[in-house]
């Protein structure tokens, strides 16, 4: 019979479920590792079994035996279908009181639907986000579990001991309950499409606008990583363009096709946030972006197609051509990838309120974004601010209205405006950089054209709108005599 041994137990060793194992077994746990197939398994030991200890199973039957109690299984498998089966399985062999983790990036609807049943079953069910890549699963990700207070007191210090750390501080905490560790995860990523774009908008300002080959922009980018905006997303993105394509010399970023990849989770933020009636602009634009830059027929054919653009097109001009001038433009171009980034983080987080309103969890913000500051590909110093932010216990609608933000936007927004400016009038596409200025815009704007639209949505479709003297419901007789009837409170 197999003896119960270990703490923790990791199903699935692909690239993830291995590195996971792996980090788990450096720290003191004593993993159970069990593969469908037992060759990854066998690999595993081969190459890492003298990292740490590990029970291999050949069967889910003897890994479930060899864990301790309450059982603790992390699932690293294929998501969708692959997952759901092995969470059966696992809860065949499981009794009451045991915990099962889906590790994976899994849709937070799908994880609320897998905890509600398992949860029928006596057991635990923690759907837990984690961030980091291969990399991140084997050195310290961050890790955003969802679940029961009860599971986390198993979990807790388990995940504690393998998370990156931020200043001393593990980038993990219980987030909340059934589907909240996905649901955050899933704005975490949509976060990551804002951020990466509004830097490959300021490349490409660089680049078409200014004429600088892509060394010189690394550069730019190593100076900004030493400020307000140093991160994770901007260092790499330094080492991208430094870098040079060894087949040909050219520098490689002429040499990758221009038709961004994604994998679902920033759609998925967008459609939730769709769900929610939540402006996240920057995460919508950063998402559509992908997709105009995938539809490389379309583009193409709009080329042949010689749609006008203007007199200037692409380039800055004697902007480029003034040393002093190019320099000051750079120093704006920085403002306003700055101004970008802090409306979408701000727009990020209202998603993340009106979730938590929505499905019932309490999230805290603050320790959601010390999470973020180590381990995850958004992880940046500029996390300290939103966490401060909240902490100071503001009751606000938006992080733009804390104030260390608000300053550092009205320091940001003469060079912001003169960015998008110059942008549109040259033809180069800043669609981040302009929405987010809109969208703030449009938050100061006491008043906005809506009151048009109801109007128009009245003589339509009778749909009705409030008055600005009298509260109640109101409709004109368009067709009528132009008079007004109360319709409702
Ligand atoms: P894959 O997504 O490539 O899945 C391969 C693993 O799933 C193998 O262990 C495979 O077993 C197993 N598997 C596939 N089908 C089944 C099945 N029907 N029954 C049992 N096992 C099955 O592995 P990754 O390591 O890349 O990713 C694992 C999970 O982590 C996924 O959910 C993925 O979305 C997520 N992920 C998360 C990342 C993050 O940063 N958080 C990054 C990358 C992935 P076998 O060897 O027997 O075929």
């Amino acid at each position: 019979m197999t003896q119960a041994e270990a703490n923790i137990g990791v199903v699935g060793l692909a690239a993830m479920g291995a590195s996971l194992s792996r980090n788990l077994a450096r720290h003191g746990n004593t993993v159970a590792v069990f593969n469908r197939h037992y060759s990854r398994t066998e690999t595993l030991m081969n190459e890492h079994g003298s990292e740490g200890r590990f029970v291999p199973a050949h069967t889910l039957q003897e890994f479930v035996a060899s864990l301790t109690r309450p059982r603790t299984a992390i699932i690293m498998v294929k998501a969708g279908d692959p997952t759901d089966q092995m969470i059966n399985d696992l809860a065949d062999l499981m009794e009451a009181g045991d915990i099962i983790v889906d590790a994976g990036n899994s849709y937070f609807k799908d994880t609320i639907r897998r905890e509600k049943a398992i949860r029928a079953r006596g057991l635990h069910f923690v759907g837990c986000g984690v961030s980091g890549g291969e990399e991140g699963a084997l050195l310290g990700p961050s890790m955003m579990p969802g679940g029961t207070d009860e599971s986390w007191e198993t979990l807790g210090p388990i995940l504690e001991s393998i998370a990156a750390r931020a200043e001393g501080e593990p980038c993990v905490t219980h987030i909340g309950t059934d589907g909240a560790g996905h649901f955050v995860k899933m704005v975490h990523n949509g976060i990551e499409y804002a951020d990466m774009q509004v830097i490959a908008e300021s490349y490409d300002l660089m680049r078409r606008g200014l004429g600088l080959e892509p060394g010189r922009i690394a550069d730019v980018f190593e100076e900004w990583n030493e400020g307000d905006l140093n991160s994770y997303l901007v260092q790499i993105t330094a080492q991208v363009l430094h870098h040079v394509d060894a087949r040909t010399g050219r520098p490689f970023i002429d040499i990758v096709k221009d038709q961004a990849g994604m994998k679902g989770t920033g759609t998925w933020t967008v459609q939730t946030a769709l769900d929610l009636a939540v402006p996240v602009t920057g995460i919508g634009e950063a998402v559509f972006s992908r997709g105009l830059s995938a539809s490389a027929d379309l583009r193409e054919e709009a080329a042949r197609e010689g749609l006008a653009g203007p007199v200037q097109e692409g380039g800055l001009g004697d902007l480029a051509s003034d040393p002093d001038r190019c320099k000051a433009f750079i120093e704006d171009i920085r403002k306003a990838l700055y101004a970008s980034k802090i409306v979408a983080y701000a727009q990020g987080f209202n998603e993340m309120e009106e979730g938590a309103r929505e499905y019932g969890w309490n999230l805290d913000l603050g320790a959601i974004a010390r999470i973020w500051r180590g381990g995850c590909i958004i992880r940046a110093k500029f996390l300290n601010r939103i966490s401060d932010a909240y902490a100071s216990g503001g009751e606000f609608g938006s992080l733009l209205f804390d104030p260390f933000f608000k300053q550092a936007i009205e320091e940001a927004q003469d060079s912001w405006r003169r960015v998008v400016t110059a942008a549109t009038g040259a033809g180069i596409p800043i669609p981040v950089f302009a929405s987010s200025l809109s969208y703030y815009d449009g938050l100061r704007s006491r008043r906005l054209p809506a009151a048009l639209i109801q109007g128009q949505r009245d003589l339509f479709g009778a749909h009705t709108y409030g008055r600005v003297d009298e509260s109640g419901a109101f409709h004109t007789l368009w067709a009528g005599d132009g008079s007004e009837i109360r319709q409702g409170d």
